[in-house]
């Protein structure tokens, strides 16, 4: 039975990275140990990091004004290196759904954020309740909204810069960059396993921490250090770089973006179809990474996900504080483990009406 695994994150990776990383595992270019045991600091290592660098830089088009830093703390670690680094006055935080929330209540304990809820009541985005963008050190939103399934397509037309918190869609559909100040991802959705954040940050705004700033969240020191101020993790950037190798033999971020859309249209277009289940988010806001949706009768909740689970279909089960059902479609997902979804949710709603 092929298994498919929807997580949320940690997510599933491409299956063929990991049989490669297998092969390399205890004897890692040769060396006779596998990289998680090797100095960050070798020459093994250093040209591990570089490249996965590079590569990134290729996928995501970053202009040489930006640098590329390889973190710690995951993205809720970044909502508060965020602050210490690029807040001197005060900051907007645009509030779609659960994460860009978050973000907002740990910017609060840094200065002065204002808030504003752009959710239109309908399950769509009202963008414009942006209003006034002017004046602000920083303006931070979330693409896509993990938990909600909610999506912002459009990248506003704001005054003042603008920070990205893209963890679950990183690499999953194009950002151009150069509208942006600052982009942070949490690897362990769309890039490898956790314990990576990547940020890309214009170089102008390093060297602006308040002094408090804890030196691992430290923009200009983690830069000035390569991402080795301490001791990254190694592992993880070993494996989301060779995730990086085989996103660009699949045709890089524009032709992975069409997949994924192709992907999220086929079982949004069941769901719509079917009086069995249902989504609540406004069209044109759908995420096309993580797919929310509800059975009609939620006594049929458990019996869905054990049935599903049997059928190799993993981890459907949403996000506590939305309910429901979520299937995230992350790049690794192909198309057959979709169809293998929808042809289980089309099975079920027959069996149990
Ligand atoms: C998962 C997620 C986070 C939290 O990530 P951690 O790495 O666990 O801190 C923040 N924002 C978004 C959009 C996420 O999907």
């Amino acid at each position: 039975m092929t298994i498919y695994n929807f997580c949320a994150g940690p997510a599933m990776l491409p299956t063929e990275v990991l049989a490669q990383v297998q092969q390399t595992l205890t004897n890692f270019d040769g060396l006779g140990v596998s990289v998680m045991e090797i100095s960050h600091r070798s020459p093994e290592f250093m040209a591990v990091a570089e490249e996965a660098e590079q590569n990134l830089r290729d996928l995501m088009q970053i202009p040489a004004n930006y640098a590329v830093l390889f973190m710690h703390g995951g993205a809720r670690g970044q909502f508060a290196a965020i602050p210490q680094n690029l807040l001197h006055g005060k900051a907007l935080y645009l509030e779609t759904g659960q994460w860009s929330v978050a973000a907002a209540e740990e910017a609060q304990k840094f200065g002065q954020i204002e808030r504003r809820d752009l959710r239109d009541g309908n399950g769509g985005l009202d963008l414009s309740l942006i209003g006034d963008s002017a004046g602000f050190d920083y303006i931070h939103y979330c693409p896509n909204e993990t938990v909600d399934g909610v999506a912002m397509f459009e990248v506003p037309e704001v005054q003042s810069p603008l920070v990205a918190d893209i963890s679950s869609c990183i690499l999953g559909r194009e950002f151009d960059v150069s509208k942006f100040a600052l982009l942070y991802a949490g690897a362990q959705k769309n890039v490898g396993p956790a314990g990576l954040t990547l940020v890309v940050v214009r170089r102008d705004l390093l060297g602006q921490a308040a002094k408090s700033t804890p030196a691992i969240l430290d923009y200009q020191l983690t830069q000035d250090n390569d991402s080795m101020y301490n001791t990254p993790p190694t592992f993880a950037w070993y494996l989301s770089g060779e995730v990086f190798k085989w996103l660009k033999q699949r045709g890089g971020v524009a032709d992975m973006a069409a997949v994924n859309r192709d992907k999220a249209d086929l079982l949004y277009r069941y769901i719509d179809d079917s009086s069995f289940y249902h989504n609540g988010v406004a069209k044109a806001f759908r995420s096309e990474m993580n797919v929310t949706f509800q059975l009609r009768d939620p006594e049929l909740n458990h019996r869905f996900l054990t049935e599903a689970e049997s059928q190799g279909l993993l981890a459907l089960k949403g996000h506590r504080i939305v309910g429901g059902m979520r299937a995230s479609l992350y790049n690794a997902m192909p198309r057959s483990g979709v169809e293998a979804l929808v042809a289980f949710m089309d099975h079920f709603a027959r069996t149990h009406r």
